[in-house]
């Protein structure tokens, strides 16, 4: 961030506004800040007033042309790629220790940016140190495969970058989304065009500097700003980049996947979700209570594996119902900086929009136990307070269609064979929570949910080196450990031949 582009009326801002904001955000490209080379800028605005807070460079599709070029150059001609991975992974450690070094800024920033309380942003900061950690650590760890019969052949596999990668992330925890691209795209020695969300566009303008200090080459890291339709689908269609990692709308994936088929480019997608939440009345009610609160209030609702639809077996349904209602009106909505807020802003005034629209539609299709529109005393303002829903009819819109806010749908169910209908009868599928004490129930659940990934009476967590991807229309591919290494780079099969060549026969009758 350029230090000469602060706010001189910084010191007049309310308490939620961080000091020394720029005013513009520019692009990165080949080591240097720049505009758009037509001038042009997005208003980007405060999740808690509505305003504008600064611009941001609109990329265009002459952006992507001259970002994708020095990423280019510094692939061809840099040192990133030709570096052991070794010498990457140490950089990449003091990517990670940046990060951890400058944790409170970023969620100072994140917070501000995003609407997201500032605990919740200070943990996704430090997840973003975990990422480049990890990666960094794995890609030294990676052992090819080699086959070899004894005395015949030795078959061995080289593994490459692909080159550019184009990244293209949401704004829902942008920051830690961010890495969890950066880190093994750069890891494996590509170099990237990262265009981050436009509704979040600020701490994104941190990672060149954190990138410059840690020593990693001019040109490997390059950023365009701008609106998905212009620099996001620019950097889709271009024949320099090979691989498209995508987070965002599964609506967005279908797009994407389109636009990038003429050039069979590689690609990954982690979509949507409509994630079922099934509570069992052998289940430990108090812990899947907490959890399902958990799972769909924290990080605003605005978290792709929420669990949005929760399903209660009948013979605890009331129970449960009555007592989440009261836990979640209990849950502390308030201002993203204060430390005891749970719920922030929602992230912008078109969400907003949306969640609120889908609260009214919910008032049509089930019974409001929770919330229903902004909390007391905030009528107008970007808050949303905790909204349950009981009595949800599995047709309903707010059953089977992605809110991605602080909304949630409870629907009963009798047997086991119903509750997996209802888990699986929507057209995403990402991620699925399971609430028993019955052992063989939940590995038998977990075999036929349709969801790439299953929590039996856990929460969120996740080792890093499991696969992360959903099924259906939450995604394509699987990233996560060494899939993530696997899909930034090109496995090339070498054959050698041990001992005697073995001579094929073709066209060897009467050769001199
Ligand atoms: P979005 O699809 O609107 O935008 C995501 C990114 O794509 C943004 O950078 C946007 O500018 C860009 N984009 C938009 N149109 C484009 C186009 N035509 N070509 C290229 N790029 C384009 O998504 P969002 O609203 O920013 O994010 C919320 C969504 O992301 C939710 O659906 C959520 O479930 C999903 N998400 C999924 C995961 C996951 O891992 N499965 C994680 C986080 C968020």
């Amino acid at each position: 961030m350029d230090p000469d582009s602060t706010d001189p009326r910084a010191a007049a801002r309310p308490p939620h506004v961080p000091a020394d904001l720029p005013r513009l955000l520019r692009h990165h490209v080949g080591g240097e800040d720049v505009d758009s080379l037509d001038g042009a800028t997005f208003e980007v605005l405060d999740p808690v007033t509505g305003e504008t807070y600064l611009h941001a460079a609109a990329g265009q599709a002459a952006d992507v042309d001259r970002a994708v070029a020095a990423a280019r150059h510094a692939f061809e001609d840099g040192p990133w790629p030709r570096m052991l991975p070794r010498e990457r992974s140490r950089v990449l450690h003091r990517v990670a220790d940046l990060v951890e070094q400058r944790d409170a800024r970023l969620a100072e920033l994140e917070s501000f940016d995003s609407g997201l309380p500032i605990t919740q942003a200070l943990g996704q900061a430090r997840r973003a140190a975990e990422n480049f950690r990890f990666f960094a650590d794995l890609v030294v760890a990676q052992r090819d495969d080699a086959y070899k019969v004894p005395g015949r052949q030795l078959n061995y596999v080289n593994r490459k970058p692909v080159g550019v990668a184009g990244l293209i992330t949401p704004w829902n925890t942008p920051f830690m989304l961010e890495s969890w691209k950066l880190g093994p795209a750069l890891a494996t020695g590509n170099t990237v065009v990262l265009k981050p969300a436009e509704f979040t566009p600020l701490s994104a303008s941190l990672w060149a500097g954190i990138f410059a200090e840690a020593g990693v080459p001019t040109g490997v890291f390059n950023l365009v700003h701008g609106l998905g339709e212009e620099a996001g689908d620019a950097l889709v269609r271009h024949p320099g980049v090979p691989l498209i990692s995508f987070t965002g709308e599964s609506r967005t994936g279908q797009v994407i996947f389109a636009n990038a088929a003429p050039h069979l480019k590689g690609l990954s997608m982690e979509l949507g979700g409509k994630s079922p939440a099934v509570v069992f009345a052998d289940a430990d009610l108090d812990a899947a209570i907490d959890a399902t609160i958990f799972g769909v209030f924290s990080l605003n609702g605005e978290r792709c594996t929420a669990g949005s639809r929760i399903l209660v077996q009948r013979e605890v349904y009331d129970e449960f119902v009555e007592r989440y209602a009261a836990q979640a009106r209990r849950v502390v909505v308030g201002p993203p900086h204060d430390p005891a807020t749970e719920v922030g802003a929602l992230v912008h005034p078109e969400h907003v929009a949306k969640v609120l629209r889908y609260i009214e539609i919910g008032r049509t299709e089930g019974r409001l136990v929770a919330g229903g529109g902004p909390p007391e005393g905030l009528a107008g303002s970007s808050y949303v307070a905790p909204t349950v829903f009981a009595d949800v009819a599995p047709d309903a819109r707010i059953f089977q269609e992605e809110i991605f806010g602080p909304v949630v749908a409870i629907t009963p169910f009798d047997t086991d064979a119903e509750a997996l209908a209802l888990a699986n009868g929507v057209r995403y599928g990402l991620a699925a929570y399971l609430w028993t004490t019955d052992l063989r129930r939940a590995h038998t659940f977990a075999q036929s949910v349709e969801a790439g990934m299953v929590w039996l009476n856990s929460n969120n967590v996740r080792d890093l080196r499991t696969p992360f991807g959903g099924v259906k229309a939450s995604g394509l591919g699987h990233e996560g450990g060494y899939r993530s290494i696997d899909f930034y780079t090109h496995q090339q099969a070498v054959h050698v031949t041990l001992g005697d060549v073995h001579q094929p026969t073709f066209g060897k009758e009467g050769r001199p």
